[in-house]
């Protein structure tokens, strides 16, 4: 961990470990081991996915390899939204698959939260749930333009239960500056991640899975993955690396990781948080391009988040969080604008993430019977609850059951390799320069989106 003087800790994997205590990694890969399922990867996406095959299939030897702790990756440093939003959007959905199904899957994502919780409930995983539904809110003319389409869409997806608010409701939840109308969408809870990550490796635990800790996968094959210490030989093989897969053979161009930083404040005194609001914990988001998101967290503070650098050159990722100094102000800037009387608030801990973007920007699910391989991710930075619905359906296919889960859209999506380097260290940063751009220029008043970013969205296929 180094000093800065934006905040007091940078890296360190994030404020939400730190609070609980890195753990040592525990039962590395003894050797060269044979089991029936293998999954690569102990965040969020492989641990639902071991449990739920351990409770459909308690007579397989399921085994999870994890480089580092379990929840050491995004699940273990993210924003703590527990939310139903579709990566992808549902129009987009609706393009290629039957309004039913698309509908099928928003309801299967709201059910997705309240199993969550339900089965942190149920193995008594203190996640510090808070479920107050997300607050989106509009600051200028173009994103309240925004918020008003928003709200059309809504009304062509019921099931989201997103409503248009305005701007004095939109006070009564959280007090923005500089409001003008938001959105209000139910399904959302604000949770802990590291509490959850860690909660779910010990419950896995517990249902007889082996998590290899401290195992780094070198490659991985139809039937078997090779490791720093043995190999496993599986029948089947589960990927679920998410936004490191680009450093496993053959997968560079697969999804490109994408960072994500966040900054903690230092507990606020009850007098600001009357001047704030906040009492139903909400999740908070602002509906710029470049967008930024919030939770109230359990002992008081604000953790916020957004785009710092949003890409390495050659798809690199970092390994323990630490951002620059810049990021961190730029997070700052950000907080004080929503909210002034936080000008002199002190930044307690500051970090970043990697998450999985494909290229047609869609989460998916696949499984390939013939060969046993199977992999789920690319939630792009919405993996929370997707990561539940995912582990579901993935233990569902391996266990070879046919259910509603497993015909939903997202399965089996294929999409493009990302294009070679230069171009797409180019194309990335000259679309969040676009992003950031159209951003100003609605920030100085025009009533639309900005055409820099309409523009920015066809050519990046968002
Ligand atoms: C800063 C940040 C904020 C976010 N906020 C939100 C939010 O509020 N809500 C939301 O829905 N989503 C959010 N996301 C996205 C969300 O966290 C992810 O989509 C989700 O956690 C992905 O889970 P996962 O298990 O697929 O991947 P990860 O949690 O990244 O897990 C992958 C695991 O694989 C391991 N691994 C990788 N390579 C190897 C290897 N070679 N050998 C062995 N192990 C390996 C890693 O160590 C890691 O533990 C955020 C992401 C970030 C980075």
């Amino acid at each position: 961990m180094t000093e800065t003087t934006g905040a007091r800790t940078t890296g360190g994997v994030s404020y939400w470990w730190a609070d609980l205590g890195l753990p040592e990694p525990q039962d590395p890969l003894p050797g060269d081991v044979e089991a029936d399922v293998v999954i690569v990867g102990a965040g969020y996406t492989g641990l639902w996915t071991a449990y739920y095959l351990a409770g459909l299939r308690p007579d397989l030897d399921v085994r999870v390899v994890e480089q580092r702790f379990a929840g050491y990756g995004a699940s273990g440093r993210n924003g703590g939204w527990l939310s139903a939003s579709v990566t992808g959007g549902l129009d987009g959905y609706a393009r290629t698959h039957p309004r039913a199904d698309v509908a099928r899957f928003q309801l299967a994502m709201n059910d997705a939260v309240d199993e969550v919780i339900r089965v942190a409930e149920q193995h008594g995983i203190d996640a510090e749930v808070r479920r107050g539904g997300t607050l989106l809110v509009a600051r200028n003319a173009a994103q309240a333009g925004r918020a008003r389409q928003a709200a059309e869409t809504a009304e062509r997806w019921p099931e989201t239960g997103a409503r248009l608010l305005t701007a004095a409701e939109a006070d009564r939840r959280i007090r923005v500056a500089g409001t003008q109308a938001a959105i209000w969408e139910p399904h959302c809870a604000r949770i802990n991640p590291a509490r959850l990550a860690h909660g779910l490796a010990r419950v896995v635990r517990e249902r007889g899975v082996r998590i290899h800790e401290g195992t780094t996968v070198r490659s991985i094959a139809a039937g078997q993955v090779e490791t720093d210490r043995g190999t496993v030989r599986a029948r089947h093989v589960i990927r679920a690396t998410e936004g490191f897969t680009a450093g496993l053979a053959g997968e560079r161009r697969t999804w490109v990781p994408m960072n994500s930083s966040m900054i903690v404040t230092d507990p606020l005194p009850e007098e600001t948080w009357a001047g704030i609001g906040w009492a139903h914990h909400d999740t908070l988001e602002d509906l710029a391009h470049v967008y930024s998101y919030a939770q109230r967290t359990p002992d008081g503070r604000i953790a916020i988040g957004g785009r710092g650098n949003p890409y390495r050159f050659g798809s690199r990722t970092d390994l323990d969080g630490d951002i620059p100094d810049r990021t961190v102000q730029h997070l700052r800037g950000v907080l004080c604008s929503w909210f002034p009387q936080l000008a002199d608030v002190g930044i307690a801990h500051a970090w970043s993430g990697v998450l999985g973007v494909p290229r047609n920007w869609r989460a998916t699910v696949a499984y390939d019977a013939a060969s046993g391989r199977g992999w789920a991710g690319g939630y792009v930075g919405t993996g929370v609850t997707a990561t539940n619905l995912a582990g579901r359906t993935l233990a569902d296919l391996v266990a070879g059951e046919r259910t509603d889960r497993t015909t939903l859209p997202w399965v089996d999506q294929r999409a493009r390799p990302w294009e070679p380097e230069p171009l797409r260290w180019l194309g990335i940063h000259g679309l969040y320069r676009a992003y950031g751009l159209a951003d100003r220029l609605e920030a100085r008043g025009g009533r639309r989106t900005s055409w820099v970013a309409t523009l920015a969205n066809r050519v990046s296929g968002r």
